[in-house]
């Protein structure tokens, strides 16, 4: 019988000081490890509440997504010579602004925007992305493009860990690729259903950060513009 990854968590909590008059919530961090047959680590998740304790629920509810989606989306932006992350850490945040952000391993989240929008663990995923793309700093002669970066964590979002949502509305004739999220993200995924492996092969040029646009005529036979207009075709028809 196989079996499968195992989950542990652990609860760790540090006591109020006793000098402390006025109540405050207790530091909260959720652990989850996930575990291959062999008992190695496969990935750490930290999932930390302590400014938030009323996102307690959805937090754990998020790690647990990430736990499984990490391994997921390892395999599918694999690229030779890359580590999966072993350890991912999720911060709530009173006074973030906006949605969320990612920086190496950490991905810190605006409070505010949960309590707006609860069915959102979509947007984790997204954040999930960014830390599975793991891609170089821009340097001389290495660009990063932002609406494919963020084209790409969308792709991951909305055709894999939410493929039964509504698909984006694309305007054929206002859009663009560099429109970047789900724009970008549905350009990609009609490339990927005719090219198999695009997707693979755009995220192993940014990681190794040797990404041309060229690249999409060594993918697809066509050049970018033109790969562009042959979907923006598919969505009049
Ligand atoms: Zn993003």
């Amino acid at each position: 019988m196989k079996i499968g990854p195992w989950l542990s968590a652990v609860l760790m909590a540090w006591p109020l000081s006793a000098a402390e008059t006025t109540p405050t919530p207790p530091k909260t961090v959720l652990c989850l490890t996930v575990r291959n047959q062999r008992g190695e680590t496969v990935v750490k998740v930290n999932v930390d509440t302590s400014e938030t304790p009323d996102l307690a629920d959805w937090g754990k509810r998020a790690g647990e997504a990430c736990t499984k989606w990490t391994p997921k989306i390892s395999t599918l932006l694999a690229s030779d010579g890359f580590t999966p992350p072993r350890s991912v850490t999720l911060r709530f945040q009173n006074d973030k602004k906006g949605v969320a952000g990612t920086s190496g391993d950490k991905i810190t989240i605006a409070a505010a925007y949960v309590r707006g929008h609860t069915n959102n663990i979509g947007m984790v995923i997204h954040e999930l992305s960014h830390v599975v793309q793991a891609y170089p700093a821009a340097k001389e002669g290495f660009a990063k493009p932002g609406w494919l970066v963020e084209g790409i964590a969308d792709y991951i979002r909305l055709y894999h860990f939410e493929p039964d949502a509504p698909r984006p509305r694309v305007n054929p004739d206002k859009a663009s690729y560099r429109d970047s999220y789900k724009t970008t993200a549905a350009f990609l995924a009609w490339l990927e259903q005719r090219n198999p492996g695009a997707v693979k092969k755009l995220n192993a040029a940014l990681r190794q950060g040797c990404f041309k646009e060229n690249l999409f005529q060594d993918c697809a036979g066509k050049p970018l513009d033109d790969l562009w207009c042959d979907f923006a075709d598919s969505l009049r028809k």
